[in-house]
């Protein structure tokens, strides 16, 4: 059906509840209806083009158009659209995946467990780490420690694991045995002491949390490497060693939700390379198929999987949507290409310092108070004060403002509060990070000019 924007937006304001949206002050406004995109570019039912500086929801880590992507789901379409892996059966595309991914990802990670989304690796981590420990005679060990501010998905596990206040506000959460700890956000809570003993002493609220509930109730830790929807939070160089230290030493596991920072998005295929973490579970989605089907996977480690296989009996968990063939064979396909292009070492080596350098150039701007990034994942903080790193009052909507002229202006950058964060697809261009920068530091003016 060919219809005009504002009949778009008429149709899409009667009939669809977006997610995290307030739906009355969306239906006042319209949405933005997207049309097509290709490489780094969106364009609307208008005709604007839009630069997608956070690839999708930090996703489309190839960019969008990929022919090779589009065959690769064709031919599988074709060949076998749909199977499940219940009863015993299997497809070659998911043995195909499960074996690559145990090529990719750290050596001690041999087993895959298939979801659908990101969320779904997170209630299956929640439901896998209870039942190893009650398979090897512990089952009091329940409990798994997060932080707030993290982002684990929006399934009632997902957002119980999260440590997101407005979705705990509704609907009753976190369930029972998720507790939660403070995040290594120094700009935001560690201002006066230095980014080093900050990352040590917010590590060793893991440790004060097991002691205070007691070993013996503890089955795991989930953290983001980097948190991303919290607002780009890059944890100091102290933090994950000594997280990482804690766990070995109580003998808990280590869950990486690694949705976001995983597939090349920080210059390491996996972030938790880059960080030293040696994770007991991780979680992968988004870049595994560069959003182009969904799809999720828990990398299970030696530790995990042996209990699970020799004493765990069957694990009454699994969705119909499990390695789905078709999102299975994009996810190879896309892998291969992630390889043939060398894009991992590009984040590493070229277009991922370049960001970064073009980036912390926006850190003279009158309007913020820090820039911060790795590979091709950044941030900066908006402050109405840059010498006391003072805020704008909540209701000035600094980021949101931001955000607006982002997007009016042909760039899609993503406000947390007053934190603005950018993801671009991974084979972005210098010329087109020259872009994005210039777009956004137009609109901080624009920013800076109404807020004055
Ligand atoms: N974990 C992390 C770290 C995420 O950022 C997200 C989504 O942004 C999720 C889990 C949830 O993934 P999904 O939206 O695919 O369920």
């Amino acid at each position: 059906m060919q219809q005009t924007t504002r009949e778009w937006q008429q149709l899409d304001a009667s009939h669809h509840l977006h997610p995290f949206t307030d739906f009355q002050a969306l239906n006042k406004k319209g949405s933005r209806i997207i049309t097509k995109a290709s490489g780094v570019y969106l364009e609307d039912s208008d005709g604007q083009r839009i630069l997608d500086g956070m690839a999708g929801l930090w996703c489309v880590n190839m960019g969008y158009g990929r022919q090779e992507l589009v065959n690769a789901a064709t031919q599988q379409m074709q060949q076998l659209p749909y199977y499940n892996l219940f009863f015993q059966t299997a497809h070659p595309p998911v043995i195909e995946l499960a074996t690559l991914l145990t090529e990719i990802t750290p050596p001690h990670l041999n087993q895959v467990f298939f979801t659908g989304s990101g969320s779904e690796c997170n209630d299956t981590v929640l439901r896998m780490v209870r039942h190893y420990w009650a398979s090897k005679g512990q089952p009091e060990k329940q409990v798994i420690i997060s932080r707030h501010n993290a982002y684990h998905g929006s399934t009632v596990a997902g957002a119980s694991l999260g440590g997101m206040k407005g979705m705990h506000a509704q609907g009753g959460l976190p369930i029972p045995g998720i507790v939660h700890i403070d995040q290594p956000y120094h700009f935001g809570e560690g201002q006066g002491i230095s980014p080093h003993e900050f990352g040590l002493e917010r590590a060793r609220q893991l440790e004060q949390k097991i002691l205070e509930l007691g070993v013996d109730k503890v089955a795991a830790f989930i953290g983001e490497p980097i948190q991303g929807a919290g607002g780009v939070i890059i944890p100091p160089d102290s933090y994950w060693p000594e997280i990482q230290r804690i766990c070995d030493h109580y003998g808990i596991l280590l869950i990486a939700d690694e949705v976001i920072c995983g597939f090349g998005r920080t210059g390491h295929w996996f972030a938790s390379e880059g960080f030293g973490i040696k994770p007991d579970l991780m979680c992968l989605a988004k870049g595994i198929t560069s959003g182009y089907l969904p799809l999720g996977a828990v990398m299970v480690s030696d530790r995990v999987a042996k209990v699970l296989v020799e004493e765990g009996g069957e694990f009454n968990h699994g969705f119909t949507y499990s390695g789905h063939p078709v999102a299975c064979a994009v996810a190879i396909a896309n892998i291969k290409l992630m390889q043939s292009e060398s894009i991992v070492k590009r984040v590493n080596e070229t277009i991922g310092p370049y960001l970064q350098r073009r980036w912390r150039e926006l850190a003279d701007h009158p309007l913020v108070g820090e820039t911060r990034g790795k590979g091709l994942v950044a941030a900066l903080e908006i402050v109405q004060d840059k010498r006391t790193n003072q805020r704008f009052p909540t209701a000035a909507n600094a980021g949101m403002t931001c955000r607006e002229f982002c997007f009016n202006n042909g760039l899609v950058m993503r406000a947390v509060g007053d934190t603005m964060i950018i993801s671009p697809p991974l084979v972005i261009t210098e010329e087109q990070v020259d872009e994005l920068v210039s777009l956004a530091r137009r609109s901080l003016d624009l920013t800076a000019q109404t807020l004055k």
